[in-house]
């Protein structure tokens, strides 16, 4: 018999590690809801059904976790896949964008020719917290001259108000809260 899974068996299927990678930070695992077949295809029909409806041409996943489900709604909303990547991975000409971490500074890389002006791009990562990722790999396709771009995210810690952070034209939607 099929597994019938909904919104409560996702959210508890979240692993909770304290004090990782640093005291005081309450890390959401979700490798523990990918590696159920079951569950994993619920999310990923999920967030297809949410935006199956917008012409996307171009899906950007954020290193790494962003990868996961990015390739996953690139493939089911036929559009491309583009990565976004740490510093130094990407082999051609890039564009650049460094933003403050808690502690320090941290940048994002994406290639010179990923985009064009008129593509209608979906950002994906697995998680968002404080939004200075996000606001990061928002800049960077500024680069390109994008208008339309949508922004999702598997989990949100809605205490951390990252949402606040990101452009209002920006339409952003999390598929779990914490
Ligand atoms: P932020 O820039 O603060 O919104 O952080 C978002 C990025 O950091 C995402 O790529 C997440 O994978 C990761 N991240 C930040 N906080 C957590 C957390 N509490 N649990 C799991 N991942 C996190």
């Amino acid at each position: 018999m099929t597994k019938q899974i909904d919104l409560e068996i996702v959210k508890n299927s979240i692993r909770n590690i304290p004090d990782f990678p640093k005291p005081g930070i309450h890390f959401k695992d979700v490798s523990t809801s990918y590696q159920d077949g079951a569950i994993f295809g619920f999310i990923a029909s999920e967030i297809y059904e949410h935006y199956k409806g917008v012409e996307i041409t171009k899906v950007i996943g954020i290193e790494s976790r962003g990868f996961i489900l990015g390739s996953v709604l690139a493939y089911k909303l036929n559009a491309g896949f583009i990565p976004i990547r740490k510093p130094g991975k990407l082999p051609a000409e890039i564009y650049s964008q460094s933003y403050e971490l808690e502690y320090g500074f941290d940048t994002l890389e994406i290639h010179r020719d990923a985009l064009n002006a008129d593509d209608v791009v979906l950002i994906h990562d697995d998680l968002l917290a404080t939004g200075g990722t996000i606001n990061a790999a928002i800049d960077l396709l500024r680069n390109f001259g994008v208008s339309k771009i949508y922004t999702n995210f598997f989990v949100e810690l809605d205490f951390l108000k990252g949402i606040d952070r990101i452009d209002p034209t920006v339409e952003t939607w999390s598929m779990i809260h914490f």
